[in-house]
């Protein structure tokens, strides 16, 4: 988390810059303004702690148009992280009651159903079956938006755990509080964060599964900075399997293959070799990778509340994102994260196939 104190000579500093980083924020992409750049955030937080300008509403929606990628700082010679400055700034909004209204179904449907889509909580996991194994005992936390919305990733990781001799555990859990936490409701976020981390401090497991990067952040660390500790290590999927590498097997996949990095697994939390590793050994071949890729890797658009509030500009992101696929040639975008799934799968039309990792590792079972 950011120490607030730092924030003034940090904003000053950047908005005085020549904007290095300007040409690999997505929303600088989707706007071609000035205003939905690192500089000018940064620009808007300045002035008002300056008070030669108070936040405005377009102020406001500028700094709720940054999806919190971290391509900014990649490129930052000071190291300014424009996306915890901008998340510190909404949480004081949220607090002021001055955050956008598109959000408050979000915040009232993970509130009451403990999901953002408000579909009933048994609706969850009641269709997710796992039959008992004798292996390792591991929780997999699915997320909200592979249980309700990407089924197909909770599928094929249950599918492979299981073939994998893994004993499944399906934890009564809540929204991990990610799309909270981004947005700015942190008290909303940690009466999530509380229940899974008692949820999952209860079970008898050795290590705890995720597929959704959003979670994976959360859980591993920002439910540790607000004093929430899990006893169980937290892995996400791809560093799971490839601790089990040997394990799987090569299925028959035509074409080239391109990954595409989640900003929460990439840059957030530098899991880049992992899932590389894991479609080198199912495809038989070195991942294609596209231009922007790895820690420069383009946002796919579905982050921090934008596809909520401003669904055109993101998808006009996955679009782009797609589009870099299909400059190298690439038949098949695999990436790990039902959002990016979600938001790049939309935009791909017939052109290109997309998978989330487990449906690709999955592929190895049907060609037994
Ligand atoms: S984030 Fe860094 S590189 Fe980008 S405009 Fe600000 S100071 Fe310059
Ligand atoms: S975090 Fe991403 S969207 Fe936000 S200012 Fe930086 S590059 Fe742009």
């Amino acid at each position: 988390m950011i120490d607030p104190e730092k924030i003034p000579s940090q904003v000053r500093m950047c908005s005085a810059c020549p904007k290095m980083c300007r040409h690999v924020c997505p929303t600088f992409f989707a706007w071609r303004s000035d205003s939905p750049t690192p500089h000018g955030r940064a620009l808007l937080i300045h002035q008002e702690i300056k008070g030669t300008r108070q936040l405005d509403e377009r102020g406001i929606e500028v700094l709720y148009q940054c999806l919190e990628c971290a391509h900014c700082l990649t490129w930052c010679l000071p190291e300014i992280d424009i996306a915890e400055i901008v998340e510190h700034r909404r949480t004081e909004l949220v607090k002021e009651g001055r955050h956008p209204a598109g959000l408050t179904s979000l915040v009232a449907n993970v509130v009451e159903h403990h999901n953002p889509f408000g579909e009933a909580h048994n609706a969850r996991s009641d269709w997710i079956e796992v039959s008992p194994k004798k292996g390792k005992r591991i929780a997999y936390f699915t997320g909200c938006t592979s249980a309700y919305r990407e089924k197909e990733i909770v599928e094929s990781t249950v599918k492979l755990l299981d073939s994998l001799g893994f004993d499944i555990v399906i934890p009564d859990e809540w929204c991990c509080g990610s799309p909270l936490l981004r947005t700015g409701f942190i008290d909303e976020a940690l009466e999530q964060a509380r229940h899974n981390v008692e949820v999952l401090n209860s079970l008898d497991v050795e290590e705890i599964v995720t597929t959704c990067p959003g979670c994976y952040r959360v859980l591993k660390q920002d439910y540790a900075s607000h004093g929430l500790k899990l006893n169980s290590q937290v892995s996400h999927l791809s560093e799971f399997l490839e601790t089990k590498i040997k394990d799987l097997k090569t299925a028959r996949i035509e074409g080239k293959v391109t990954y595409h990095d989640p900003c929460h697994l990439g840059r957030h939390m530098d899991v880049y070799d992992a899932p590389r590793n894991v479609i080198q050994k199912v495809t038989g071949r070195k991942v294609v990778e596209m231009e922007r890729h790895a820690d420069n890797a383009m946002c796919c658009g579905n982050g921090a509340g934008m596809r909520l509030l401003f669904p055109e500009k993101a998808k006009a992101i996955g679009n782009e994102r797609i589009r870099q696929a299909m400059d190298v040639g690439a038949d098949m975008v695999v990436t790990a994260c039902p959002f990016c799934r979600n938001m790049l799968a939309s935009q791909s039309g017939d052109e290109i196939r997309v998978l989330d990792l487990p449906e690709l590792v999955s592929l190895t079972l049907e060609d037994e």
